[in-house]
């Protein structure tokens, strides 16, 4: 539903329905101070949309921001709703039993894709969280920018792959974030540095001092720095990056990519199809025969399988090896709904 000033009424049905805090007589009398949301707001919404590997409960509500202002206006309006913030789905379960509070999608809203700068030795791009990788990947190459090519294989937002520090083939986003753009849970937008964060293999944290301190936030976009390439170059580059996925990822079945982080020395696929795990099954989760880092929904998967299967790799790969293999997959939600 898209608010509006006709549809103020509903809207003030749905916010109370969500406990949102905020004054119904505000919201009746139509006072000024409330900035009317132009963005999309639904209640009850299965994840399984919005998720890759098609499976998880509902989201109690899920906004879709109209920009980063209605983000604003959204995060201010609901001080003390749960927001859990999201881009494409590509790296995340959501338990069966759903999520409480409002997720908050931010895949193809927060759009702005850049240049801000260019000169010879390179040059720099503004991408908005909601900008799918992909897309990043292309528009550096189109401005003869190189070093982004890894992207284009991500099948996540830019906001996705800040969070997790994406990366493949021997590239990882991070390397090119000049500054991070941040929306915190009071609506303010500002930049950091990087130096800010102390950034690692699948993870980013802001330093320990700075955490203590503040409230939540979230990535609304992201400053690249790239250094100068060739067009001709970095198309040929990503066209076999995408070949290479293609060959070697099962890309037919609802995946979430690689589940595991590899760890220091080795290789979470190999420990895992040594430990003769490929096709190996819990209901309609299985371990892909074609990648053993992947697990696939084979048609009628439930969250719970796919989480039940993630437990029996670790502990049959910690049990003949000693290693321990880290999730690199978002868990999140509730097992079961309480009625
Ligand atoms: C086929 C396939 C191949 C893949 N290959 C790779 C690969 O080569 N390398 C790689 O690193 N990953 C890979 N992935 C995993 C995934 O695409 C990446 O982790 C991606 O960066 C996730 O982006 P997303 O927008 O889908 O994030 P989501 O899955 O929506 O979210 C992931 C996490 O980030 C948080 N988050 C999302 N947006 C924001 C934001 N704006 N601010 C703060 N937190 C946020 C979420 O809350 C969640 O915790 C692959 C996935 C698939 C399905």
């Amino acid at each position: 539903m898209v608010m509006n000033s006709e549809n103020q009424w509903e809207m003030v049905s749905l916010l109370l329905n969500a406990r949102f805090a905020m004054s119904v007589t505000d919201l009746v009398t139509g006072d000024t101070r409330m900035p009317v949301l132009r963005g999309e707001i639904r209640s009850d919404e299965p994840m399984s949309k919005h998720t890759s590997w098609r499976v998880g409960g509902h989201a109690d509500h899920y906004y879709i921001p109209a920009d980063l202002d209605d983000f604003t206006n959204f995060l201010q309006g609901s001080p003390h709703e749960s927001i859990t913030v999201i881009g494409l789905g590509s790296n995340l379960l959501v338990r069966d039993g759903g999520l409480r509070g409002t997720v908050v999608a931010l895949h193809a809203q927060l759009n702005d894709l850049r240049l801000i700068e260019q000169n010879q030795s390179g040059g720099l791009i503004y991408a908005g969280a909601g900008v799918a990788c992909a897309k990043v990947a292309r528009f550096a190459a189109r401005h003869n920018l190189a070093g982004a090519e890894f992207l284009a294989g991500i099948p996540g937002t830019v906001g996705g792959a800040l969070a997790m520090n994406a990366g493949c083939y021997g590239s990882e986003i991070w390397e090119i974030v000049a500054q991070p753009q941040i929306i915190n849970r009071s609506g303010h937008i500002f930049i950091r540095q990087a130096g800010e964060y102390t950034i690692g293999y699948r993870s980013v944290e802001l330093q320990h001092e700075l955490t203590s301190t503040i409230e939540p936030e979230w990535f609304a976009g992201g400053y690249l720095r790239l250094p100068h390439g060739e067009q001709t170059e970095s198309r040929q580059r990503i066209k076999q990056l995408l070949t290479q996925r293609v060959d070697s990822q099962p890309l037919n079945q609802p995946n979430a990519g690689s589940v595991f982080r590899n760890p220091p020395e080795d290789y979470a696929a190999r420990l895992i199809e040594a430990c003769g795990l490929k096709g190996c099954s819990i209901g309609g989760a299985m371990v892909s025969p074609k990648h053993a880092n992947f697990i696939v929904n084979t048609g009628n998967a439930t969250a719970t399988d796919i989480e039940a299967l993630i437990l029996m790799v670790q502990s049959r790969v910690m049990k003949a090896t000693g290693i321990e293999l880290r999730q690199e997959v978002r868990i999140i939600g509730d097992a079961r709904r309480l009625t």
